[in-house]
């Protein structure tokens, strides 16, 4: 459990001033010049030594992705930060709360990280559908440039620009490069890599994309000292972590916890537990709607870390934690998450524009039960043609959860096979609907 001290968002829940003032109070903004006269190297090996791994998803080491980034110049490219605050991924709702509710942590986080990588310019690629955010994000920068804090002649001694971009809302805008072109004022299809944006990024110049959480847990890092960040949470999983709880909980909700809690304690701590009681868990989707399920049985000392749920074939991603009790029509519901793929495949690749389309047409006829046993296996190779075999993660996303499905869920789908073959004119459960 995280104790108050070592929170870093103090104020999630926006009870106190969003503004300069209140941040400042709470140590935003404090000693960051200090923070850039440890140069380049000492902000990144402080942040590798941290052992932050990346919030975006993927968990990859961001000390490591900022020294990705070309120490010079060598052809007079200019390097950029972006910072990827679509958001898209469904049941997650943490990055909002912190551009709504403490935007002074990103925007000092912009400035240090875009110190580190040697980017004079950074770009703040935000979600279609978050007005207000925007608004209070741009309120926010106002406020930085007003008190010198950003800008060409800031008090820091390293001029930087930071621009809000407002996107137009489509989840594969999430993905990095799909983020780049759309920011670059072209349609949202995601680039083959590589190469990796590090060399070919933003306008065709050295970039690197993080996500809100990522940059804004940075100064306090850097404050505080990489060894008190690596002190919370479990081996190669340390740190504090936002969890998004929703679902079948009694008080579902945006938490800051350490790293590696358990889910038991998750819920019961900070949501009320189960709702109906913990026997009444279904199945649990850890990390977002990609990842795969986890029937109850598995949630049981369930420590919420990369690593854990990697070993249980599923992952962390977002944290954001969707709860399922009893009452849930878990085909259905992996179905519906399904119809979201294809909704949401930008169709470039064939697997993926074609695949997402067939896979839950053929959920949707067994959330019913009008398929043969047979297509179960079917279903499960064809997920396994997508996966893997697409320019982006869009592909694996939309092949993970049914493959949780029929891994933990494959005797309910031949119950209801034979309950329709039984009575096949019953009334179908109705489905996602297109
Ligand atoms: Fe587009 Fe899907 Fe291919 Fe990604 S995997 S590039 S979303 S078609």
């Amino acid at each position: 459990m995280l104790d108050d001290k070592d929170r870093i968002f103090k104020n999630l829940y926006g009870i106190h001033d969003w503004g300069l003032k209140g941040a400042r109070a709470r140590g935003s903004w404090d000693g960051t010049k200090e923070i850039l006269e440890r140069g380049r190297d000492g902000i990144i090996n402080e942040m590798k030594a941290s052992g932050l791994r990346g919030r975006g998803g993927a968990g990859f080491p961001t000390g490591l992705k900022w020294s990705f980034m070309p120490k010079e110049s060598k052809d007079g490219r200019p390097s950029y930060l972006v910072v990827n605050a679509d958001e898209s991924e469904p049941g997650t709702c943490k990055d909002r709360e912190i551009m709504r509710n403490d935007p002074h942590l990103l925007i000092e986080g912009c400035l240090i990280a875009g110190f580190a990588m040697g980017a004079h310019a950074g770009y703040i690629y935000i979600r279609g559908e978050f007005i207000r955010e925007r608004e209070r994000l741009q309120a926010a920068i106002d406020q930085c440039y007003e008190a010198n804090l950003l800008g060409k002649n800031n008090i820091h001694g390293y001029p930087f620009d930071l621009y809000v971009h407002h996107g137009a809302g489509a989840y594969i805008c999430g993905e990095e490069t799909a983020l780049l072109e759309s920011l670059e004022g072209k349609k949202g299809m995601p680039r083959l890599k590589p190469p990796f944006p590090a060399n070919v990024g933003l306008y065709g110049c050295p970039t690197t994309v993080n996500t809100v959480e990522s940059i804004a847990v940075a100064p306090d890092i850097l404050r505080r000292g990489a060894g008190w960040f690596a002190s919370i949470g479990r081996p190669n999983n340390v740190g504090t972590k936002l969890f998004c709880v929703s679902g079948h909980v009694e008080r579902p909700c945006n938490v800051e916890e350490a790293m590696g809690i358990t889910f038991r304690d998750l819920v019961e701590t900070h949501c009320g537990g189960i709702r109906g009681g913990w026997d009444n868990l279904l199945a649990v989707i850890p990390g977002g709607s990609s990842v795969p399920l986890l029937p109850a049985d598995l949630c049981n000392d369930l420590f919420m870390d990369f690593d854990t749920l990697r070993n249980l074939k599923t992952g962390l991603g977002t944290a954001a934690v969707i709860v399922m009790d009893q009452s849930t029509d878990i085909v259905r519901a992996i179905a519906r998450i399904s119809y979201f793929y294809k909704h949401e495949s930008c169709g470039q690749c064939t697997p993926c524009r074609e695949g997402t389309g067939w896979m839950w047409r053929v959920l949707s006829r067994m959330a019913e039960g009008r398929a043969q046993k047979r297509e179960i296996g079917m279903l499960l190779e064809v997920t396994t043609q997508v996966e893997g075999h697409t320019i982006c993660a869009l592909g694996d996303a939309a092949a993970w959860p049914i493959q949780g499905l029929i891994r933990h869920f494959r005797p309910e789908i031949e119950r209801r096979i034979d309950a329709y073959a039984s009575n096949p004119h019953s009334d179908p459960v109705p489905v996602a609907a297109e």
